[in-house]
């Protein structure tokens, strides 16, 4: 499964392997420093997370989409 990290700075979307959550990864296109949310921290990421087929899209308040 993968998890798309989309940058507060430039909105650049990253494609990440899921282990990438709750990490801060540096975005290779302005070198913004930012933190991909923890999923198991977020309640609605659950059931998202169980109904995503594949990808999951998270933004870096948290919000998970499927
Ligand atoms: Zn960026």
């Amino acid at each position: 499964m993968q998890i798309i990290a989309k940058c507060p700075k430039c909105f650049h979307k990253w494609l990440l392997e899921i282990d990438a959550a709750d990490r801060r990864i540096t975005c290779k296109k302005c070198n913004n420093l930012f933190k991909v949310p923890k999923l198991q921290e977020v309640s609605e990421a659950i059931k998202v997370v169980e109904s995503a087929s594949g990808t999951i899209y998270a933004d870096q308040d948290g919000k998970i989409y499927g």
